[in-house]
């Protein structure tokens, strides 16, 4: 499934024009436009080389896109009439539109936004969680296939290029005027980021430029099923972000069936990856933990979860289903829940419940992280409930 949808993304990319952004020989009359969103600053100035600009133009193109939320070239006015010009007849810039924008009773507000393929997909801020998040997407639709999630219900249509997953937190970024603000971003929108390996990565180094964004890979959280080989080349990758793992179940058979991809890469490897898994002094990788009533919610399941995690350097992220229609899972009582969180504590794991946000217009996929207040050296257990 992974091999035939990757084939299928390659081909699509030759026959845009390019391979790795270098332009390949094509017969048409009009001259090929090589689609800048996709440059990270250094291939930028490599780029614009032969346009006779200079390396520092890159920047300023770089700071007009993302700092101004300038798109066009002609409005770019601190560059010459002629470079201007001369970008408009090489580059495309195919950014993302937002076409609707919702507001939650809670401050959560979610975006729908078209690409150029005519696809959309959503995004959501979620204020004060207690930083202001920024939750996007990676794919149109997925190929996982969680057996509790709507966006697999899609299946995958396409990958996002880099530029459209950093044109994202652009557009989101201005709209909520919070480019000169600290935000955090969330891959857990739709898709699966290691199954988008290469643009997913491209991604934060753009989002990351200095001259652009800024963003540090510390202040993103890229959250995954488990993608055995992408994951183990996350591990050695310069710029790394914050890992989440989608656990969700403590035994290989359950975990088949609700997170089908286990079927290829098994739970017992995924943990043993995760202990290989470089984290940084004093960070944590997060496993997410959906909670479905009297599947994955009994105090057996809180057992083997802490047996699972006990020698890794990890805090619980326990997400209550939401429920949807065309879901056949059921949300756990609140009283269960919370005993499933305690029983988590009570063996030294730190713990979490999501709080669902931003309901009432259908923003909250699980896509919010309530952080519990960070314990202190040597407190190991925080719990924290919200109830709604
Ligand atoms: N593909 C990535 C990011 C997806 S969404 C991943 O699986 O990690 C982020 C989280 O929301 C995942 O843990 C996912 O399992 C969870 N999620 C999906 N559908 C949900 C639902 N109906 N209720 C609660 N959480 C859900």
């Amino acid at each position: 499934m992974i091999a035939q949808n990757d084939t299928r993304v390659r081909q699509s990319q030759q026959s845009r024009g390019t391979i790795r952004g270098q332009p390949t020989q094509t017969h048409q009359r009009m001259p090929f436009r090589q689609d800048l969103t996709q440059l990270e600053p250094s291939e930028l100035a490599k780029a614009l080389d032969p346009l006779g600009a200079r390396p520092f133009h890159a920047q300023h193109i770089y700071q007009w896109f993302y700092k101004r939320n300038v798109t066009q070239f002609t409005a770019m006015t601190d560059l010459s009439h002629a470079l201007r010009k001369r970008l408009e007849q090489t580059f495309t810039t195919p950014v993302p539109r937002v076409t609707k924008r919702e507001k939650s009773s809670d401050g959560t507000v979610k975006f729908l936004m078209n690409l150029s393929s005519g696809h959309q997909v959503e995004t959501v801020f979620i204020p004060n969680t207690p930083a202001m998040t920024l939750c996007i997407s990676t794919q149109v639709g997925c190929a996982m296939q969680c057996s509790f999630c709507l966006t697999g219900k899609m299946g995958l249509l396409r990958n996002l290029t880099a530029g459209e997953i950093a044109g994202q937190v652009r557009l989101m970024a201005h709209d909520l005027e919070l480019v000169n603000h600290r935000f955090n971003i969330v891959l857990m929108g739709m898709g699966e980021p290691l199954h988008n390996y290469d643009e997913t990565m491209k991604a934060l180094r753009i989002l990351g430029a200095d001259c652009g964004l800024g963003v540090g890979p510390r202040r993103i959280t890229l959250s995954t099923v488990g993608v055995l080989p992408a994951l183990e080349r996350l591990a050695h990758e310069p710029l790394m972000p914050n890992l989440a793992v989608s656990l969700h179940a403590t035994t290989e058979e359950l975990r088949n069936r609700l997170v089908p991809v286990n079927r290829k890469y098994g739970l017992a490897d995924l943990i043993a990856a995760c202990r290989r898994f470089p984290i940084k002094r004093r960070e944590r990788i997060t496993f997410e933990y959906v909670l479905l009533r009297d599947v994955n919610d009994s105090m057996a399941d809180a057992n083997r979860l802490g047996s699972l995690l006990h020698d890794i350097r990890s805090k619980v992220n326990l997400i209550p289903l939401n429920e949807a229609p065309g879901l056949s899972y059921r949300r756990p009582s609140e009283q269960q829940i919370e005993k499933f969180a305690r029983a988590l504590t009570n063996r030294g794991l730190t713990v979490s419940v999501r709080k669902s946000r931003g309901r009432d217009i259908r923003a909250a996929c699980g896509q919010l992280i309530v952080e519990g207040a960070r314990p202190s050296p040597g407190q190991r257990a925080a719990t924290l409930i919200d109830r709604l």
